[in-house]
Order: structure tokens, then sequence, then C-alpha cells
């Protein structure tokens, strides 16, 4: 048994670098009796011969587990609810098939992601469209395909919605997106509940309103409710007790200027998950307890009638579940500065530490209890100094062809992977109860060039 003391930063009891990460090992994620790192039963040695590196594997128990958590506590607590998988945390035909079976619903916000779900044959009724500037043709495809609900972000859509219902003479289901001036504590660049913000309409001044008495006039269109979505990677239920109270007191004003009736009330996502092991993310039954009680107790405050509550995780299904493995190749010792170990992979497959400084932590999936004996900075194999993965991760004596297993990597990992420097996508793996499932193949060089067109006459 360890202890971290979340004041003082410290870890008490026996152990070393390693036990702390054995905090990381979510899931079926263990270490088996070769020292090597297993996952759904299935041997991550085996999975790099099989698909080599770098690999994305997904421990699909883990993603139903952290579903069936999100439902609970709705489902105990008797309280309508819909939970809808934010996708653009990772999309693909496989994991919303697997998805549309858990009893989820979706979030997309694109015409790629839209695509995809109807490819995968999700029931387009749960699914809802966001995104802050949706073009006419996503809109329509919205359309033909009946999704649920449209969330609302803006003017410019808004009157584009009713002009297409008018003519399709199609109904729509909408809530209205609203910045309600909280903000989540988290890094800035992922924050997008506060005033100043590209997303939604302003509540304080007034913006929020407008749209409201706008929607009056538009008789295609059904108001659900609103939906406001405070921020990522959070670690505190404050934020969404005070986007309640805010959001619920402007609905009571609303019903009291203008008859509006909230039917759904819709909280985003943003549960944070543990990259490292001195994350101490809240349980999900606490984000969705505290969410409850507190919808419950203004609600009787203000003398409103239950509104159905949806939330929108994305990171928290997916992200623990997923590990990269890579092949560790060449290292770079400067004497006294750092040693460096480079991967084959980076910021082509993920992004996050670049983009975001995101911090992560890793093992030797091939070694995974061997003692810790150096510190090594990760890098990418990218041609930037700032690919760089995991800055003094103790590590044991780490040689070539060596296994480096990246830990929650799960979430906006394969999403926001790219072809920088022309390095082909990685293979998405999805293990479960011992056997591995291929969910989206590697990418080929010739799949590079397929939209290349070569100035040579043939
Ligand atoms: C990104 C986003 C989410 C999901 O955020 P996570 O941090 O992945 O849970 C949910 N709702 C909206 C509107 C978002 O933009």
């Amino acid at each position: 048994m360890i202890y971290y003391d979340t004041v003082s930063k410290v870890y008490y009891g026996v152990g070393s670098i390693m036990t702390m990460n054995e905090r990381m090992l979510t899931g079926t994620m263990k270490i088996n009796a070769k020292n090597h790192l297993e996952i759904g039963g299935v041997d991550t040695v085996d999975l790099v011969q099989k698909y080599g590196t770098p690999v994305y594997v997904y421990d699909i128990a883990r993603v139903k587990e952290q579903a069936d958590k999100f439902k609970k506590t709705f489902k105990q607590k008797n309280v309508k609810a819909q939970v809808a998988y934010a996708s653009k945390a990772f999309s693909s035909l496989a994991l919303y098939q697997i998805l549309a079976k858990e009893d989820v619903s979706l979030d997309v916000v694109s015409g790629g992601e839209l695509y995809t779900a109807i490819q995968a044959g999700f029931p387009s009724q749960r699914i809802h469209f966001h995104g802050n500037n949706k073009s006419e043709s996503e809109i329509e495809a919205a359309l033909d395909y009946q999704i649920g609900c449209f969330v609302v972000d803006n003017f410019y859509e808004l009157e584009m919605l009713d002009r297409l219902s008018r003519e399709r003479e199609q109904m729509i289901n909408v809530l209205i997106r609203v910045t309600p001036g909280v903000e989540a504590h988290t890094h800035e660049y992922i924050s997008t509940g506060q005033v100043d913000s590209k997303f939604g309409f302003d509540l304080n001044s007034g913006q929020a309103q407008k749209a409201l008495q706008s929607i009056a006039g538009m008789p295609y269109i059904e108001l659900l409710g609103l939906h406001s979505h405070i921020g990522s990677q959070i670690f505190e239920t404050e934020g969404f007790t005070m986007a309640i109270e805010t959001l619920l007191k402007q609905a009571k004003q609303w019903q009291e200027d203008f008859g509006f009736e909230l039917k759904v009330l819709n909280l985003g996502g943003g549960f944070g998950i543990r990259y490292i092991p001195e994350d101490e993310p809240l349980a999900i039954e606490e984000h969705t307890t505290a969410i409850i009680e507190s919808v419950e107790s203004s609600i009787k405050e203000l003398q409103l009638s239950m509104p159905e509550i949806w939330i929108e995780p994305g990171r928290s299904l997916v992200g623990d579940a997923g590990v990269t493995l890579y092949q560790i190749g060449s290292q770079k010792k400067i004497p006294d500065v750092r040693q460096y170990l480079a991967v084959d992979g980076g910021m082509a497959d993920n992004i996050r530490p670049a983009l975001y400084d995101a911090k992560y932590t890793g093992i030797l999936a091939n070694r995974a209890n061997d003692a810790t004996e150096e510190t090594y900075s990760i890098a990418g194999k990218a041609c930037e100094s700032g690919d760089m993965l995991i800055w003094d991760l103790p590590l044991p004596k780490a040689e070539s062809k060596d296994i480096l297993a990246i830990f929650s990597t799960g979430a906006y990992g394969y999403a926001m992977a790219s072809n920088y420097n022309r390095i082909p996508r990685p293979p998405v793996v999805f293990v479960e109860n011992g056997k591995d499932f291929l969910a989206i193949k590697r990418e080929t060089y010739a799949d590079m060039l397929r939209l290349d067109q070569s100035i040579n006459a043939e």
C-alpha cells in the first residue's frame, strides 16, 4: 500500500518509482509473470511482434467500465440523463459500434465525425451536433440523417437552421450553448467556459437571451434547453456546481419572462484523468453525484421542474484506456546534462506535449518491473526540437529495441495525429478478454500519396 500526500506531494510507504507507476495501471492492465505489460489479457510484447511500433492499444473493458460508471449514478438516483461521448477525443468505426451497444449518445463536431458515426450504424437520434462554425452542407447532412439534437453556437448557425428547417419543413431539436462565465481550473488553451471564448452565446451581455427570443419565432425549431462546457481535465466539482447555479437561475428568469421551459440541462465534459502518478482525478461517481445533487437543490430552491441532465465525457471515457507502444532507437548522452532516448514516433502521433505542455509517464513494457536506475528524456523522431514526449522519466537502463509504453494516450492522441514529416499514422488495436482486434490499420507510404497528383505525364 502506498499513499500519496496531496499537500506535501510525497509518496509514503515502500516502493520505488515503479510503485508510483502502478498507479497508472488502470482497467485490465497489469505486469505479467514474464515481467511484461499486459492489457486486456494480451501481452504487449506480442502485440508489438504482430503489429509493429508505434501502435496505440485500447483496453476495451476499461472504456465500457467508464461508460458504466457515468450511467450508474443517474440510474441509481432515477434521474433522466444522456451520457454523450465527445467523439473528438477519439473517433473510429469500431469504437462507435462498441459505444452504440453501451447505450451512450454521441457528440460530433464535424461532417467527418458525423459520417463516421453513420457509417458505423450509430443510431442517429442519439447523435448531437456541436461546433462553432458548422457549414451549410454539414447541417444538411445532419438533417438528412435526422440526428437528435443541434447544439447551437451562434446567430449565423441559428439563422441557417431556421431557413433550412422551413425549406424542408423538418423539426429540429436544439440546445443553446452558453458561456456562463465560469472557468474551470485548467490549462488556458483548453478552457472554454469563460466569457472571452470563441464558443457559444455569452450569458452576461444578453446574447443568449436574444437567441432564445429569436427561436420563439422559428416554427420548426424546438428549444430543449441549455448547454455549457466549462473546460477540460477538471479535478474538482465546484466549476460544475457554479455553472449549474448560474444556468438554472437564468432558466428561472426566462421562465418568468418568456415562459421558457428547461427540459434539458447539458453540462458538457472535461472530467479529468490521471496522466502522471501525481494526478488525483475525482472518481466519476463523485462528479455525477455532485452534479445531480447540485441540480436537485437548485431546482428546489428556484421551484423549477427537474430537467434531463446530459453530460459529454470525452477524455474520461477513452483516455486512460489507451497506451502507445514505441520502440526505442537512438540514444544521446550529454555528460552532466541529460540523456535522450529517441522513439519511433512522437509529435505526429501525440501532439499534446508540444501543444499544451501535457505531461505523460511511461515504462519499459518488456521489462516492466526492472529497477529504475536512470533518468531519460523521451524524444520523438520529427524534425523539431519541441518534439519531446516526456522530460526526465526514471527508467531501467534502456537499450535500443526496448519497448516504451506511454500511458493515458487514448484521448486526443490518434484523433490529433498528423503526417508531419510524412510519418504514417500508427495502427489502433483494441484488446479485450485475451483477444486483439485491429480497429484502424497502419497507414502506408502509398496511403499518404493517395491524394497527391504527379505532374509527370503517365
Ligand atoms: C471537448 C469537449 C468535450 C469533451 O471534453 P473532455 O475533456 O474530453 O471530456 C465535451 N463537450 C464539448 C462541448 C467539448 O468541446
